[in-house]
């Protein structure tokens, strides 16, 4: 088997853009910095990761007839907002749980952003009040046994689509692509830096770059992930135990090394889903040199640790960096409090 044998439902647009970041990579006056858009990826409600694991999932989903698409995450989860986005766009119903993961003081957190589009798109969104856990949720499996009891055929989708058989090759594809991406812009990209928090997109990541190096005799480069979750420990495992899964179901023929899964902490601060200062900064930096945008949640905290890996030389002066943008920016209106 290889990542080619799967059957991928196209959503997106095709790969994703890459382009340098140079007055970004001037300022901090290290690595060269090019950044891989996963935001501008798809004409689905503003794209972002989710839809390049939906792509993986969308067939399985086809192939057993189901009609509600069943999802969870935070208030703000862009995850969800891509479920109802693929369950819009597939003609299916779509059954939203919507968690406080964050307890964010902003009166309209439940009510802009992600969550809003979500309502738009016609999905069934029902609040819940229980915290951040990036593992199974009983309110999840009850949604999927409602749906089943008022007659419907549910399709279950677990946070962030990690806990999924076929979470991974999204993004084991994903690195497929930047293979072909380098080939035709003369790069190598010996860095990638990646926001991880349910952990499948890293974890695909780190599966689709083994077998690439297995297959093309290639040369070794890193995928550092950058803790988002605050819960560091499941983020890790969850991370090995879903790129083992992966590198297994695309072929590799030999076990990940424990180097080849490395997931840093130091950005998240104490709680999943609060920007601390170094967030913001972040973003700030993002948005004035490069009109990047990204958001408090994810990828301000991933930035905030690429910037830190360059400037101290962690990450090398000869090195070329890859930043995964993975989306998320619709979340930044249930924060605009951080810039007054
Ligand atoms: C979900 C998400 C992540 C984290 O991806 P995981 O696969 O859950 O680790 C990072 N950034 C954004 C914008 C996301 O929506």
């Amino acid at each position: 088997m290889s990542i080619h044998d799967f059957e991928r439902y196209p959503l997106t647009f095709g790969p994703s853009p890459v382009h340098p970041l140079d007055r970004l990579s001037r300022h901090l006056g290290g690595a060269r910095v090019w950044a891989k858009r996963e935001d501008c990826n798809s004409g689905l409600a503003f794209g972002g990761n989710k839809v390049r694991k939906l792509e993986y999932i969308v067939p399985d989903v086809l192939a057993q007839g189901a009609d509600t698409l069943v999802s969870i995450g935070g208030f703000q989860s862009n995850h969800t907002r891509q479920v109802a986005a693929v369950a819009a766009k597939l003609g299916l119903n779509c059954r939203l749980v919507q968690e406080k993961w964050v307890d964010w003081d902003d009166p309209v957190n439940d009510k802009v952003g992600n969550i809003l589009l979500s309502r738009i798109m016609g999905a069934d969104v029902r609040l819940d009040p229980a915290g951040f856990d990036i593992a199974i949720r009983s309110s999840w499996e009850d949604a999927i046994a409602e749906v089943e009891k008022a007659g419907g055929k549910p399709y279950g989708i677990p946070a962030g689509a990690s806990e999924h058989r076929l979470g991974g090759l999204g993004f084991a594809n994903w690195a497929f692509e930047v293979a072909a991406q380098e080939k035709d812009l003369g790069v190598f990209f010996d860095t990638i830096i990646v926001c991880t928090v349910t952990g499948s997109t890293h974890a695909g990541m780190i599966a689709g770059c083994a077998a690439l190096e297995e297959s093309a005799g290639g040369r070794r480069r890193r995928v550092i992930g950058i803790d988002a979750s605050a819960t560091l420990e499941k983020t890790r495992d969850q991370v090995a135990r879903i790129a083992r899964h992966t590198a297994e179901l695309i072929g590799l023929r030999r076990d990940l090394r424990d180097e080849e899964i490395t997931v840093l902490e130091g950005w998240a601060g104490d709680r999943y889903g609060i920007p601390v200062e170094s967030t913001i900064e972040a973003i700030r930096l993002s948005g004035r040199l490069e009109a990047m945008i990204i958001d408090p949640v994810y990828e301000g905290k991933s930035m905030a640790g690429l910037i830190d890996l360059i400037t101290s030389g962690e990450i090398g002066r000869d090195s070329t960096v890859l930043y995964a943008h993975l989306g998320g920016q619709p979340a930044l209106n249930a924060y605009s409090g951080i810039f007054d």
